[in-house]
């Protein structure tokens, strides 16, 4: 018995304990955390240096690390294997001493050893496929990843290396200081996978028919991870979601295929007269000059010709690129080809499209304009775009590299495609080959922060896919009238915002980490920058800080802080508590109107008044009396047409205090007032617009800004005088705040009872 009480002693004492502790924490909050929505982002944001200015742009030590490879590639098409063999240069800029460098070997993602499956979620089903059943339980799986046969000098002395799943650390021979360059050689091989299978962002696609494939390639070479001010080695793994982080350089590849294959990449074709016939050198040239149509290098009649043969000899294509940050190509004897010369400032740009004729129609009609179309929109929105081709490739997927990216949208069997086919591809297109822009050129770190590419891509695109709408109206369905942009609009994000917050995390959350990938790194983003292009800023201040961002990290490495200090530092809007809001947290907008009250103005006070002259012993005859509706003297008001402009005291005032000129100036008096409580369910701030309508049928719009929640988060009043009478109110009439919840958004809750009296009297009743 003794030991029980005790016990029982002891759980109390730490019960009381705890809660005692818990209202110190309770207090300890209050008292010292500042949640003010509009407080300064200084806790967030990593102060300003020398690498980077709090203006947002590179600072006077800014540097960045380069990387130069030279490769030599071939592509075994009988066993999809890729054999590599490259020299890197790396030139260390840095002012820091470096003992060893990280390669990323981003395959080994698809290792047999891969711990990539093993983060996944996995359960069994009461049925499953027989194809799910063989690929999990019988199958040995894929050896997808990189198999190193050397790490070597350039003299052949191997170098000490530690791999690290899909991090390699290369030992140096002495210590790479700052300004030394340092060459090394890795030779490697791995199995291509089938990324129509198995997934993925490279890979190849079989077709049956004729037993062929078409490679999109990517990811196929060991490649330097990004060394900076602000991460050090940029080493962390790659789990197959967060993309890349990769320094600029230059790149000669050679890439050795079946002679009967055609080859595109990253970089000038350098031999072209060797892997060109006559009659693709003649079409080419025509193609340079051809700036409203596409010209065919490659016809469907050749490409089905040569898919049915398979030839033994190889081509080496060679592809020579400078200030580039990563390396793609795409090869296949499958490829058809078609090219147009589109204008760029005062250069001319080639727009280029490889397609199988499984994509044909719709490849040949749009894929090539929407490429030429994409580069004058985001050229407007940024700079203009200064390598000389971009490149869209048919397979299955969307997925981008400098000057090359991989789309999807096919046509069924029969050529026939729906609208939502042809919009999918169009969209993909205009996309990914809008990321030469975001992350190819404006080169952030995709591994930590995805938003910052996919958001400020797919905001681009949006703009992107209106001018296309509006440059090309033949491609649009009869029934469209500007292009039906999924992503962008303020509506299409409220059922994600307005969601389970359980299953939503702040924009600034590393991709992997994330839930509904797509609304958080894609659309919300997105949305955001439409809404401060469109609502917060204007277009005229977002337009000119956004390319001023752009300029200013073109060919560098920017951090979030180095876009939201710039997007200020141009403008002069305060943004912290929109960065705040929209990117750190993830509170939704829902702004609502509580209350309207009428009043009548009066010289004559009413109990209420009386009481307030004496509280401020001010004498009743000097004060002008507001009364409510539905107050004592309020119908003798209206009755009596008193206003503003016959109150003795407020004439009296007038006399005495302006000059007879001054006096002429004097408004007319406003004839109706009202004060409107608007409220804020939402945890968002978020500028209030609203829309009056008056007695007579006209409107009249006002937008009180953001800053009006400062001093009170959930209310805010506004006195409204008018000349006529108020029938209604409503915010956000446009549907531009992402607001979740519109049940809130008008006065009278009844839009179409549109009489004020009749309103307030059944409310009354
Ligand atoms: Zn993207």
């Amino acid at each position: 018995m003794k030991i029980f009480k005790y016990l029982f002693c002891a759980i109390l004492f730490t019960s009381l304990s705890a809660s005692a502790q818990d209202e110190e924490k309770v207090e300890r909050q209050q008292g010292h955390t500042n949640q003010n929505k509009f407080k300064q982002l200084y806790d967030e944001f990593a102060t300003p240096n020398m690498f980077r200015t709090g203006s947002g742009a590179p600072g006077p030590a800014y540097y960045q690390q380069q990387a130069d490879y030279k490769m030599d590639i071939e592509i075994d098409d009988v066993n999809a294997k890729l054999y590599g063999d490259e020299t890197i240069t790396y030139t260390n800029n840095s002012p820091d001493d470096l003992r060893y460098l990280w390669v990323q070997l981003d395959q080994n993602m698809r290792a047999r050893d891969s711990k990539t499956p093993l983060i996944g979620n996995s359960g069994i089903a009461p049925a499953t496929s027989s194809s799910r059943v063989v690929k999990s339980y019988l199958k040995e799986s894929f050896d997808g990843g990189f198999h190193i046969e050397h790490v070597k000098t350039v003299n052949g002395k191997d170098l000490p290396h530690t791999i690290n799943r899909t991090m390699m650390r290369v030992e140096l021979p002495k210590v790479l200081k700052s300004g030394e360059s340092f060459s090394f050689k890795i030779k490697w091989w791995y199995n291509i996978n089938d990324h129509v299978k198995d997934g993925g962002r490279s890979g190849y696609e079989y077709f049956e028919e004729n037993d062929n494939r078409i490679y999109v390639m990517a990811q196929f070479y060991p490649r330097m991870a990004v060394y900076n001010d602000v991460e050090g080695w940029q080493n962390s793994q790659f789990w197959g979601r967060d993309e890349f982080a990769l320094p600029f350089g230059d790149f000669d590849v050679n890439i050795t295929v079946p002679a009967d294959h055609i080859v595109d990449g990253t970089g000038h074709l350098v031999n072209r007269e060797e892997v060109f016939t006559k009659d693709m050198m003649k079409r080419f040239n025509k193609a340079k000059k051809s700036y409203d149509e596409p010209v065919m290098i490659v016809t469907q009649e050749e490409a089905e010709k040569t898919e049915k043969t398979k030839s033994k000899n190889k081509k080496t294509w060679k592809l020579s690129a400078q200030m580039v940050r990563d390396f793609g190509f795409a090869t296949s004897r499958k490829f058809l080809w078609d090219m147009m010369a589109v204008k760029i400032g005062d250069k001319d740009v080639m727009a280029v499209s490889l397609y199988s004729k499984e994509g044909n129609p719709l490849w040949e009609q749009w894929s090539t304009k929407a490429v030429a179309s994409t580069l004058k929109s985001y050229s407007r929105l940024t700079f203009d775009y200064p390598y000389h081709k971009a490149i869209s490739v048919h397979a299955p997927m969307g997925m981008e590299y400098p000057m090359i990216c991989y789309n999807f949208g096919r046509p069924d069997k029969d050529g026939n495609y729906s609208d939502r086919t042809k919009y999918g591809m169009i969209s993909v297109i205009i996309h990914e080959v809008g990321h030469n822009f975001f992350p190819m050129i404006v080169n952030s770190d995709e591994r930590q922060w995805t938003w910052m590419d996919e958001g400020l891509n797919t905001f681009s695109q949006y703009v992107a896919e209106q001018d296309f709408g509006e440059w090309y109206p033949k491609a649009l369905s009869p029934n469209d009238k500007a292009y039906p942009s999924r992503r962008g609009p303020a509506k299409n994000i409220v059922r994600y915002m307005g969601g389970n917050q359980d299953y939503i995390a702040p924009i600034m959350t590393k991709g992997l980490n994330t839930y509904q990938f797509g609304n958080n790194a894609y659309s919300k983003p997105a949305t955001a920058l439409n809404i401060l292009r469109e609502t917060i800023m204007g277009r005229e201040l977002f337009d000119y800080s956004f390319r001023e961002y752009a300029n200013r990290w073109m060919f560098k490495h920017p951090t979030p802080e180095d876009f939201f200090r710039t997007m200020e530092d141009a403008s002069a809007v305060d943004l912290d508590w929109f960065w705040r809001g929209w990117f750190y947290t993830t509170d939704y907008t829902d702004i609502g109107i509580k209350e309207v009250k009428k009043f009548a103005v009066t010289s004559t006070p009413n109990d209420n008044g009386k009481r307030l002259a004496e509280r401020y012993n001010r004498d009743p005859k000097s004060l002008v009396y507001f009364i409510e509706e539905g107050d004592e003297g309020y119908d003798n008001a209206i009755k009596n047409k008193e206003d503003l402009n016959n109150l003795p005291t407020v004439k009296e005032y007038i006399m005495d205090n302006f000059t007879p000129e001054e006096q002429k100036e004097i408004k007319k008096a406003p004839k109706y007032f009202y004060q409107v409580t608007f409220n804020k369910p939402g945890g968002l701030v978020m500028p209030i617009i609203v829309e009056f309508t008056y007695a007579d049928g006209t409107k009249m719009r006002e937008t009180y800004p953001a800053q009006v929640w400062r001093l009170n988060d959930k209310e805010a009043n506004k006195a409204i005088a008018s000349e006529k009478e108020i029938v209604s109110i409503t915010v956000d009439p446009d549907l531009e705040t992402a607001d979740v919840d519109t049940s809130n958004n008008s006065w009278p809750m009844e839009v179409k009872d549109s009489d004020f009296d009749t309103f307030k009297n059944k409310v009354k009743n």
